[in-house]
C-alpha cells in the first residue's frame, strides 16, 4: 500500500524493435500531422541548409546497416561504440546498427584516449563510428583491441573534414563511402525477438558508486520511455513545432527524450553541435524555435542574460533535467521572458532516462514532475523499510523503462535492482498527486553541467601520483553556476623536501586536469588535509567533507 502507482493514464508499450517502431510511428505523423512534409532534423551551424527528412533517413539507415553488415562484417549481437558529437546523423547511424541487432554504446567525443579505451574495452565493442575530430584518440584508444582504421567510420560533421584526414593516414571510412545501393535486395533488418532482453543502448553512469558501469537500456526500455516521455511532451503543443536540440547526443537524456521522443510529437529538431549562448539565441529566431530541453545553469545564464540582440519570443517550453532545477531560478527565467514555461523532468541513465515530469496545467514548480505512466514509486529508509506516501527517504521505481543490468556487472547490478524496483541513491519524496521531489543525493555522484563525473574514476587516477598518499573527490554547490564544481581533499605523501604543500597540490591538480576530459576537472579547487575522514570499515566519510566549511585553493 506504500507502493505509489503513477496517476497518469497507462500506455500499451508494443512489442516492437526501436527501429520497426521509431520509423513506423514518424511514417504516421508524416501522414496525419503535417500537410507537407516537414524536416525531422536540421543542422543547427549557421548557413548551413542541410536537412534530413523521414524518407531519406529510413534509405540511409538501411543502406548504412547493409553496408556495415557486408563491408565491415557487423552483426547481431556486436557492440559499436558511437563517439560523435551532435549531428544530424547521429539517429541514421544508432538506427542502422540497431536494425543489424546490434547495440550502440555512445561515449563523449571529448573523452581522453584512456576513457575511451575504457568503455570500449569494458562494453566489448569491435567497431567505432566517430567523429573526424575524435579520430586520432581513437586511433590511440583501440590500438591492440579493435583493427584500425578497418573497424572504424567516420561521420563528416564538420566544413574542416578534409584538412583534419589528411592528418589521419590510413584514413577510416566515411559513412557516406559506405551507403549501399540496393540495401533491400541485400540485406533484410533484423527480426528482433527477445526484446526485452537485447539492448539497443548501453550508456555509461557510475550509478551509486565507484567506476561508470554500462547501463544496458533493452529496445523495451527505450521504446518504453520514448511512450512515457510522449504522453507528456505532446501536451506541450504548438502548429509547427521546432525544438532546439543542444542536449548531447550521446547522453540518455538527450538521446531517448530528446531526439527519439520530440519528432513523434511532430517536432523539427534544430541540431545544434554543442552550447553557445549567442548561435543558441541565433538559432531561436531564425528557427522560429517553439521548444528546448536544457540544463540548469543553461537556465541559469538565460535568466541572467543582461541584452540580447535576438527574438526569442516564439520559444514557448523549457524542459530542464539532468540535475536540481531552483524555483527561484524558474521564476526569474519567466519573469524575463513570460511566454516562457519551465518544465522541470527527473531521471536517470539507468532509467532510459525519464521517470517524471511536470504536466501543463498541472505544474508543481517546486517538483521534479509527476511520476510518468506506468510507473511505480517507493521510498525506502537506511535498513530498506518502505516509507509511508510522503516521507522523505530514498528514491526507487519499478516499470518497464529499467533498465536490464549493468553489462558484464552482475553484483553491481544486484544492488542497485532489488525487486525489480532501482534503488536511485536519490534522497526525496512522492506526494499524493504523483508529483516526485528530490530533495538530495546520497550516493557519490557529482554533476558538473549536468554531465557525471564518478569520484571514485578521479580518486583512481590521482592515487597512482607519486606525491598522492590518499584522496576523496565530493561535489560542492556553486549558487553562482547553479552546478556542483568536483572538489579534492588531498593528502600528500610525507616528503622533507616538500615545503609548500599548496603549490605541490596545484601541480597534482594541473596533472589531473590534463588527463581527463574537460568536465571532469577539478574546478571546486583543492584542500590539503593531514587524513581523509573514514568509518571503521574504511568508507570515505564523504558527507563529512562536502559540509567542511574549509576554503579551497582554486588552482
Ligand atoms: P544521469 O544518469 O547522468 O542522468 O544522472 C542521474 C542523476 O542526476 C540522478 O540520480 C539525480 O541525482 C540527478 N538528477 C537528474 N535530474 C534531476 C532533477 N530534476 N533534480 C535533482 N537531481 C536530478
Amino acid at each position: 500500500s506504500n507502493i505509489f502507482k503513477s496517476r497518469l493514464p497507462s500506455i500499451e508499450i508494443p512489442h516492437q524493435d526501436l527501429p520497426t517502431f521509431w520509423f513506423s510511428q514518424m511514417r504516421q505523423i508524416n501522414l496525419f500531422m503535417h500537410s507537407s512534409p516537414r524536416p525531422v532534423f536540421i543542422d543547427g551551424i549557421r548557413n548551413s541548409h542541410e536537412r534530413l527528412y523521414l524518407k531519406q533517413m529510413q534509405t540511409m539507415c538501411l543502406q548504412l546497416a547493409s553496408g556495415m553488415f557486408h563491408d565491415m562484417g557487423v552483426r547481431a549481437g556486436d557492440m559499436v561504440g558511437i563517439v560523435l558529437p551532435n549531428t544530424i546523423y547521429y539517429l541514421v547511424c544508432t538506427l542502422a546498427v540497431q536494425m543489424l541487432g546490434a547495440t550502440c554504446t555512445p561515449a563523449n567525443p571529448a573523452y581522453t584516449a584512456d576513457e575511451l579505451r575504457f568503455q570500449i574495452s569494458h562494453s566489448g565493442a569491435k567497431f567505432v563510428i566517430a567523429a573526424p575530430t575524435a579520430l586520432s584518440t581513437i586511433k590511440q584508444a583501440v590500438a591492440g583491441i579493435l583493427p584500425y582504421p578497418q573497424n572504424v567510420l567516420y561521420v563528416p560533421t564538420a566544413n574542416h573534414t578534409d584538412t583534419l584526414l589528411n592528418h589521419e593516414q590510413p584514413c577510416p571510412r566515411s559513412i557516406f563511402t559506405l551507403l549501399c545501393d540496393k540495401p533491400f535486395s541485400r540485406f533484410q533488418p533484423q527480426d528482433l525477438k527477445q526484446l526485452q532482453r537485447t539492448p539497443a543502448f548501453v550508456c555509461y553512469s557510475s550509478g551509486t558508486t565507484g567506476l561508470p558501469k554500462g547501463a544496458m537500456l533493452s529496445h523495451y526500455n527505450v521504446v518504453a520511455n520514448i511512450l512515457q516521455g510522449v504522453s507528456v511532451q505532446k501536451q506541450m503543443t504548438a502548429s509547427n513545432r521546432t525544438t532546439l536540440a543542444v542536449l548531447p547526443l550521446f547522453h540518455s537524456f538527450g538521446l531517448v527524450l530528446m531526439a527519439h521522443s520530440l519528432p513523434l510529437c511532430g517536432s523539427s529538431l534544430v541540431i545544434m553541435r554543442s552550447f553557445d549562448m549567442s548561435e543558441f539565441l541565433y538559432n531561436i529566431e531564425a528557427h522560429r524555435v517553439t521548444d528546448t530541453l536544457l540544463v540548469p545553469p543553461v537556465i541559469n545564464a538565460l535568466a541572467k542574460l543582461n541584452s540580447s540582440e535576438w527574438d526569442i519570443s516564439s520559444l514557448k517550453w523549457v524542459i530542464s533535467g539532468a540535475s536540481p532545477l531552483s524555483s527561484s531560478t524558474i521564476k526569474s527565467l519567466e519573469l524575463k521572458y513570460p511566454h516562457i514555461c519551465v518544465m522541470q523532468g527527473y531521471g536517470l541513465t539507468e532509467t532510459s532516462p525519464g521517470l517524471s515530469l511536470n504536466v501543463p496545467g498541472r505544474r508543481n514548480q517546486l517538483s521534479s514532475g509527476e511520476l510518468l505512466p506506468n510507473l511505480e514509486c517507493k521510498v525506502v529508509d537506511d535498513k530498506n523499510n518502505v516509507l509511508s506516501i510522503g516521507s522523505t527517504g530514498e528514491l526507487c521505481f519499478r516499470g518497464p523503462n529499467i533498465m536490464m543490468g549493468y553489462i558484464n556487472e552482475y553484483d553491481a547490478t544486484k544492488h542497485i535492482i532489488m525487486d525489480g524496483f532501482l534503488h536511485t541513491g536519490d534522497v526525496g519524496r512522492i506526494d499524493p498527486t504523483g508529483h516526485v521531489f528530490v530533495t538530495d543525493r546520497k550516493k557519490e555522484l557529482i554533476k558538473f553541467n549536468g554531465f557525471q563525473v564518478a569520484p571514485a574514476e578521479i580518486e583512481g587516477i590521482l592515487l597512482q601520483h607519486p606525491l598522492v598518499r590518499d584522496c576523496a573527490v565530493v561535489g560542492t554547490f556553486c549558487s553562482k553556476r547553479q552546478t556542483e564544481l568536483p572538489r579534492v581533499f588531498l593528502v600528500l605523501n610525507q616528503d622533507e623536501k616538500l615545503h609548500d604543500k599548496n603549490s605541490v597540490a596545484e601541480q597534482v591538480v594541473e596533472w589531473i586536469n590534463s588527463k581527463v576530459a574537460y568536465y571532469k576537472r577539478l574546478r571546486g579547487g583543492f584542500v590539503v588535509v593531514d587524513e581523509i575522514p573514514k568509518n571503521a570499515s574504511g568508507k570515505v566519510l564523504r558527507r563529512v567533507l562536502k559540509e567542511s566549511t574549509v576554503s579551497s585553493n582554486v588552482s
